[in-house]
C-alpha cells in the first residue's frame, strides 16, 4: 500500500533532480530538420493539448522538442547528450532511448501541469529532471532542461559558467535513466550517486573543461546549514534548494572518487552487490559499504562523513494539536530488532528493523509510534531515534 506517509516523504524529490539551462557553442547542423513551425506563444495559448505538436522539433538519434526561440540551446544540448549517450552505451553495453525537451519558463509551466500532461512531472522551473517512463512525446524516457538556468535566483553562485553546468547536469540526468535501466535506483541518495557516477565517468574521459565540477562546491558557494552527507541522506530535498545543490556538488566529488581507478561497469557491479537489499539502511551502513568499496573514502570526504546534524526529537504527550502551514520533516530511525508502526493523520506504515523513514508534516503535527509515544514536528526537521527513552522523557 502506498500510504500518505510515504507519499509525503517524496514530495520534495523534485529538488534532487536539479539542473540548470545551458547554451554552448552552437553547431547548427543542416542535417537536423526542424519539423514544427516556430511559435512565439506558450502552449496553452493555442488550445492544443499535445505539447509535442506545439513545440518545435529536431530529429536525430536523440529527438529534441523545444520552445520556439531556443533552437540554439536545444541543438547544443542534443549534440552533447548524444555524445554522452554513446559513451554510456559503450561502457555499460546497454542502450537507452530517450527524448530531450528544452523549455522556457512559460512552456515549462504547461508541461509540468499534471492535469494537462499526466506524464509530466511537478518539478519547478528551472530544475532539470528526467523521467524513465515510456509516456513521453515519443513514448519513451525523456530529459527536460530549462532554456535559461540564469532565471534561478542565486544561480551565479553555483558556477562561473552556468551553461557549462547545465550541460554537465544533463549528463547526470541521463545517468538516472541508465541507472534505472540497470535496476540500480534503490533509494534517493544512491539514485543521485549512481547518476553522478555515470556523469563522472564521461566527464573524466571526455570533458576536461568540466573537471572543476568534480571537486565539490565552488569556493564561492556559501556555507550551508546541513553539512553532513547523513543530513542529505535522510532529508534529501528537505535540506532546501541551495543546500541541495551544495550536496549535489559533494556527491559529484564522492562519485568521482569512487570511479577514479575503476571502470564504470566495475563500480556498478560493486555498488549493486553492496546495495542489493531494497530496505533503507541507516547512513552509517551505507558509508561503511562505500568505504569497503573504496578504502579511504571517508577520510577523503572529511567533514561530510560526520554524523548527522539533525537534532534529536523528544517523545511528547499526544495532544492532536493542529499544525501550521510551514513544511517540516521527521526522520524516524528504527535501531531496534522489531518493526515499528508509525501513525500520522490516520494513516500508518511500518518501519523495518535497522531502517528508517522520512515523514513530511507541519510544525505542531505529530507522529505516533506503536508504544504510544508522539513526536511533534518542529520548525526544523529532526530525527526520532527508536527505541527512544520511552516514557522517562515525557516529563510531567
Ligand atoms: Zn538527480
Amino acid at each position: 500500500m502506498i500510504d500518505l506517509l510515504s507519499k509525503l516523504g517524496r514530495v520534495t524529490r523534485a529538488w534532487l533532480r536539479m539542473t540548470g539551462s545551458m547554451a554552448f557553442r552552437i553547431v547548427a547542423c543542416c542535417s537536423i530538420g526542424v519539423l514544427a513551425s516556430l511559435l512565439s506563444f506558450p502552449l496553452a495559448a493555442s488550445g492544443e493539448t499535445n505539447p509535442a505538436r506545439l513545440l518545435a522539433r529536431a530529429k536525430g538519434r536523440v529527438p529534441v522538442y523545444y520552445s520556439p526561440r531556443f533552437e540554439a540551446q536545444a541543438l547544443k544540448y542534443q549534440k552533447t547528450l548524444i555524445a554522452c549517450q554513446r559513451w554510456y552505451d559503450r561502457k555499460v553495453r546497454k542502450h537507452v532511448d530517450f527524448d530531450l525537451i528544452v523549455l522556457n519558463k512559460e512552456d515549462w509551466g504547461m508541461f509540468t501541469d499534471k492535469n494537462m500532461y499526466p506524464w509530466g512531472a511537478e518539478y519547478p522551473y528551472p530544475f532539470p529532471y528526467s523521467q524513465p517512463s515510456v509516456n513521453g512525446p515519443s513514448r519513451r524516457a525523456f530529459v527536460v532542461l530549462p532554456a535559461h538556468f540564469e532565471d534561478l535566483t542565486d544561480a551565479s553562485g553555483f558556477a562561473d559558467d552556468l551553461e557549462l553546468l547545465v550541460e554537465n547536469i544533463s549528463y547526470h540526468e541521463l545517468g538516472h535513466l541508465y541507472a534505472k535501466a540497470m535496476e540500480m535506483e534503490t533509494s534517493e541518495f544512491l539514485g543521485e550517486m549512481y547518476a553522478d557516477i555515470f556523469m563522472a565517468s564521461f566527464v573524466r574521459a571526455r570533458r576536461r573543461d568540466m573537471h572543476v565540477f568534480l571537486q565539490g562546491p565552488p569556493a564561492k558557494f556559501q556555507p550551508q546549514r546541513y553539512s553532513s552527507l547523513a543530513d542529505f541522506f535522510y532529508l534529501y530535498g528537505d535540506v532546501g534548494v541551495t543546500n541541495n545543490i551544495w550536496f549535489q556538488f559533494q556527491l559529484y566529488h564522492l562519485s568521482d572518487v569512487l570511479i577514479r581507478d575503476k571502470s564504470l561497469l566495475t563500480v556498478i557491479a560493486e555498488l549493486k552487490n553492496a546495495f542489493r537489499d531494497s530496505t533503507l539502511p541507516p547512513f552509517n551502513y551505507v558509508a561503511a559499504q562505500l568505504e569497503a568499496i573504496h578504502p579511504g573514502l571517508g577520510a577523503e570526504m572529511g567533514p561530510l562523513w560526520q554524523p548527522t546534524t539533525l537534532p534529536d526529537a523528544r517523545p511528547n504527550t499526544c495532544t492532536g494539536k493542529a499544525g501550521s502551514d510551514k513544511h517540516s520533516a521527521l526522520v524516524v530511525q528504527n535501531a531496534s530488532t522489531k518493526a515499528v508502526t508509525l501513525t500520522f493523520k490516520a494513516m500508518s506504515r511500518s518501519v523495518a528493523p535497522n531502517s528508517w523513514a522520512r515523514i513530511g508534516g507541519h510544525p505542531g503535527e505529530q507522529v505516533r509510534t506503536d508504544p504510544g509515544l508522539c513526536f511533534v514536528f518542529q520548525d526544523e526537521p529532526a530525527i526520532v531515534r527508536l527505541p527512544s527513552q520511552q516514557r522517562a522523557d515525557l516529563g510531567p
